[in-house]
């Protein structure tokens, strides 16, 4: 799980943007709408769960959260498709409907593929790492398996950092089998283009490789 830097810090203008006879921000006008029709289920209004709507920022919103992570998952760093760089689900590290007054903050959202956000689904612990947390490392909370793989939680961090480290592993399901076959895959994929033009980034599993591979930059 790579640190995610987030720009900009605040607020994007599309949620800043304020309504002409409201003059609220559409963040809050969206907000507001949402937290209503949960509270609605809540009360038994409503009998289904209500599906959440974006009321279009999605199409604003995952461009500037996929240039953040260059095309990468924020949770398990595989490199996304073309296709998936254009509609890929965007995280709610919160939940929205257990959390809807955050279900708009720049903050709480993440760009992610479709099997990390499937295993996370609406499941949240309060010792979930967040990728943009201001002390959050990769180094601090965990360690790469180079036999099988695995990301574990680093066995030289304190007891509270490696049941967050595990909770977090657990939570995006990040030792799946096929994701430790990948990481292994992409890190052989690069070596065998040492010394060709390509960037980092352009690369799956980055944290893997970069640990993986002595005097890589940003070790
Ligand atoms: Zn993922």
């Amino acid at each position: 799980m790579r640190k995610f830097n987030r720009i900009p810090i605040d607020s994007p203008d599309c949620l800043k943007k304020t309504d002409e006879h409201s003059g609220e921000t559409k963040q809050k006008i969206c907000t507001e709408k949402w937290k209503k029709r949960v509270a609605k289920f809540r009360e038994g209004q409503i009998k289904n769960s209500p599906d959440f709507n974006w009321y279009g920022l999605d199409r604003e919103l995952r461009p500037l959260l996929v240039g953040i992570s260059q095309s990468h998952c924020a949770f398990c760093d595989c490199v996304f498709s073309h296709d998936d760089t254009e509609h890929c689900p965007i995280e709610h590290f919160y939940p929205k409907k257990k959390e809807p007054d955050k279900a708009f903050d720049w903050d709480n959202l993440f760009p992610i593929c479709t099997i990390c956000n499937t295993s996370k689904g609406a499941k949240f612990d309060t010792k979930l790492l967040k990728p943009d947390a201001p002390d959050y490392e990769f180094g601090d909370y965990f360690v790469f398996n180079y036999k099988t793989g695995e990301m574990e939680p680093n066995p030289s961090a304190t007891p509270d950092q490696q049941k967050r480290a595990a909770k977090t592993i657990e939570i995006y399901n990040l030792k799946r089998k096929g994701l430790c076959r990948d990481r292994i895959e992409e890190l052989k994929f690069y070596e065998g283009n040492i010394g060709t033009e390509a960037n980092i980034d352009s690369y799956g599993h980055r944290d893997y490789i970069e640990r993986g591979i002595p005097n890589c930059a940003q070790r």
